[in-house]
């Protein structure tokens, strides 16, 4: 069996839709608006679950009702929360998304609990990790408790799938932890530089088992330790909302890279899943299952 651990946020997103931001002072009616679960640690644990893994997921939330709702979904999705602690201090993390009629968006963010995630908790979760395939990590979680999960993982010799989204400030010992690195188009100009994708993976390879530099409707390259490199063409789809589609992609490259494929099969797997996540609106609502995917590879 499959098993991969999942480090990270996990976030209520309110979203609005509306013609343009209030100005100070001034209330403004939604033409619409929804409740939505999120967060780059939540949404890569129920993608890493609907594709087949025993998924656990190490996280902090609030004690309160927000929290309540995103540990029912999980638990519902069948993901471990033994990791997941509910912070008495800080309330679950949300953002209110402002979707204009456009498609641009504007995000008031409040990470809240997910800034406060303790690496004690991280150690707790040390057995979890060290009987993993693969440990998925991104940047909306404290950096500390990122390099206590890596230094853990590379010790049991778990694989460290590392998404490095946003880009925001991070200690280099954390780059180097990383088995497999992940970023779009707009990460690698800012760890790699240059403008040239299959340059930038190499560049961002260094000595690790693989680098994958994502690119929306483009598809995906990545550069191996072992020499080999390629393009992986996106699979055509119409796309609906391309929320997600990261987080589905990391997901499913390190399910298949656990699973013993290559890593041309693993990101064209990888691809496969992020192509399905465009399809559907949402973020953890679009996250395909397995069989959907598998359907799409053959
Ligand atoms: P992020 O959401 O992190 O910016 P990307 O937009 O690069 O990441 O998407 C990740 C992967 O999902 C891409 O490499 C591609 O394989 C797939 N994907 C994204 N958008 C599309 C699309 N419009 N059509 C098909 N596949 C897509």
């Amino acid at each position: 069996m499959t098993r991969v651990v999942a480090l990270g946020s996990c976030v209520v997103d309110l979203v609005f839709r509306m013609p343009r931001l209030p100005g100070r002072g001034e209330t403004l009616f939604a033409r619409s608006a929804g409740i939505y679960p999120g967060g780059k640690g939540l949404n890569q644990a129920i993608a890493a679950r609907r594709l087949g893994a025993e998924t656990t997921l190490i996280a902090n939330m609030g004690d309160d009702l927000f929290g309540h709702y995103l540990l029912e979904l999980l638990s519902g999705e069948g993901v471990d929360t033994r990791y997941v602690a509910r912070d008495a201090a800080n309330g679950t993390g949300f953002a209110a998304p402002v979707v204009f009629d456009d498609g641009e968006n504007s995000i008031l963010s409040a990470p809240q609990a997910n800034l406060a995630l303790q690496t004690a908790l991280v150690e707790a979760a040390r057995e979890a990790i060290a009987a993993a395939g693969a440990l998925l990590l991104q940047f909306e979680a404290p950096m500390e408790a990122n390099i206590v999960a890596a230094r853990i993982a590379r010790a049991a010799g778990t694989r460290v799938v590392l998404n490095p989204a946003p880009v925001v400030a991070h200690p280099p010992e954390l780059l180097a932890l990383a088995d497999v690195l992940v970023v779009n188009e707009v990460e690698a100009a800012m760890l790699a530089g240059g403008t040239h994708p299959a340059a930038q993976a190499r560049t961002l390879l260094g000595g690790r088992e693989l680098a994958v530099v994502t690119l929306g409707e483009q598809g995906a390259v990545f550069a191996t330790a072992s020499g080999e490199a390629g393009v992986v063409e996106a699979f055509p789809v119409q796309a609906i909302d391309t929320v997600g589609a990261g987080d589905a992609f990391c997901a499913a490259l390190a399910v298949a890279l656990c699973e013993g494929h290559t890593a041309a099969a693993a990101v064209r797997f990888a691809a496969a899943a992020g192509a399905l996540a465009v399809t559907v609106a949402g973020a953890a609502t679009s996250l395909p299952r397995r069989a959907a995917v598998d359907r799409l590879l053959s």
